[in-house]
């Protein structure tokens, strides 16, 4: 055991826990699929989470699904991602990202982040274009709700021919130039795991303006069932379908997006403005394009007193917090493949701070949590 669990008293602040609407929503959606014993496996919370989603990010087609790495595997798959293809893909993200390139078979080359953004870097991305012309589908994320440089991004993939799926997991209810992020590419993806700004307890979506396409992703995450009686399959399929309970958590939780975002905001507004004296903390880029969703508030950190410091001191304190995303291409597992960039995406997550921005915190924890990263730097000028 060690020394923060001890304080029983003082509760821990957490980086993101699940939120449950006040009004309940959630539970009459659940209560339906248990009134109309429709448990699972698909039913009519199923159908009107799809629904509702694609009418929120105004997108044509959703296939929910049992999560977002589920769902970045069939946008793969749907692109015509196979054996030995080449997958370029954002370096500074969550290994589900990159996880489902190995599961097709295919070979990832990890694209370097821009300062600009923290995203991919359209420049790195050209480059990869120039050593790779033959590359088959781009996978680019938006990190903490802020946008990619999409029209570049859009721009040279266009030219070249090539599918792009946005891995836009962290970035439901951001926006880039006042589109959704998610419904720029070809295919998008948002995840309801357990720490998302919306949750479902786990599970994913993916949405595109191409019905067939989208229809096709259902019929793999049904096992490739055919249309017959008996159990006829032609194609490979997954067992990657939403449940029905699932889906209807995410129905209720849908309807509080916006409220969320809006306490995300005041959150990385509060911690942006209580901290502006200290200069050594520089707060991720929100760019004229982004209206971002801001999922995480983070930063990075320069000077003696180190992003590890800053942890290890809230930690103390009974605060959670986590460095920005360790890039793919220094992970031992992904280490082999080809990289391209210029270690901007090293240098973030060596600098790198995400600072709790649960939406359950009060304002008395956001000022508790600034106190005990301005107490660092006071000791330090003494
Ligand atoms: C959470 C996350 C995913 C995976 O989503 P799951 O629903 O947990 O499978 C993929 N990409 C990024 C960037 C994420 O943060």
């Amino acid at each position: 055991m060690n020394i923060n669990t001890q304080v029983s008293t003082s509760k821990r602040i957490l980086l993101a826990s699940p939120h449950m609407s006040d009004e309940g929503y959630e539970q009459e959606y659940v209560k339906e699929a248990f009134d109309t014993n429709w448990i699972a496996p698909l039913g009519s919370n199923v159908d009107g989470f799809e629904r509702e989603l694609a009418a929120k990010v105004n997108v044509n087609a959703a296939a929910a699904l049992s999560s977002g790495t589920a769902a970045i595997h069939l946008a793969l798959k749907a692109a015509g991602v196979g054996t030995g293809d080449i997958v370029f893909c954002s370096t500074l993200t969550f290994s589900a990202t990159a996880n489902p390139i190995i599961y097709q078979g295919a070979t990832p080359v990890f694209i370097d982040s821009d300062y600009k953004t923290w995203n991919m870097d359209p420049l790195a991305l050209e480059a990869a274009f120039e050593k790779y012309p033959d590359v088959k589908a781009v996978i680019v994320v938006h990190l903490y709700g802020l946008a990619a440089d999409m029209d570049r991004i859009m721009e040279i993939c266009s030219r070249y021919g090539v599918t792009v799926i946005e891995d836009a997991a962290e970035s439901l209810g951001s926006f880039y130039k006042g589109r959704p992020t998610g419904t720029i590419g070809q295919f998008g993806i948002y995840s309801f795991n357990g720490n998302k700004i919306i949750t479902t307890s786990g599970g994913g979506m993916l949405v595109s303006n191409d019905e067939v396409a989208v229809e096709k992703t259902r019929f793999w995450a049904t096992q490739s069932r055919d249309q017959a009686r008996h159990y006829q399959h032609s194609e490979l399929g997954f067992n990657y379908r939403m449940s029905n309970v699932v889906a209807g958590i995410g129905r209720g939780q849908l309807k509080v997006l916006e409220q969320r975002v809006q306490r995300k905001k005041e959150i990385f507004e509060f911690y942006k403005n209580s901290l502006a004296e200290i200069e050594e903390i520089t707060f991720m880029p929100v760019n004229d394009w982004d209206q971002p969703n801001y999922w995480l508030s983070c930063a990075t950190i320069e000077g003696d007193i180190t992003s590890i410091d800053v942890m290890n001191a809230l930690d103390k304190a009974n605060i959670e917090s986590r460095p920005v995303w360790k890039p793919m291409h220094l992970q031992p597992y992904f280490e082999k493949y080809d990289y391209i960039g210029a270690d901007v995406s090293k240098m973030l997550f060596e600098k790198g701070i995400c600072l709790p921005s649960d939406t359950k915190m009060t304002n008395e924890d956001l000022d508790y949590v600034v106190t005990a990263i301005r107490k660092l730097w006071r000791k330090s000028h003494v």
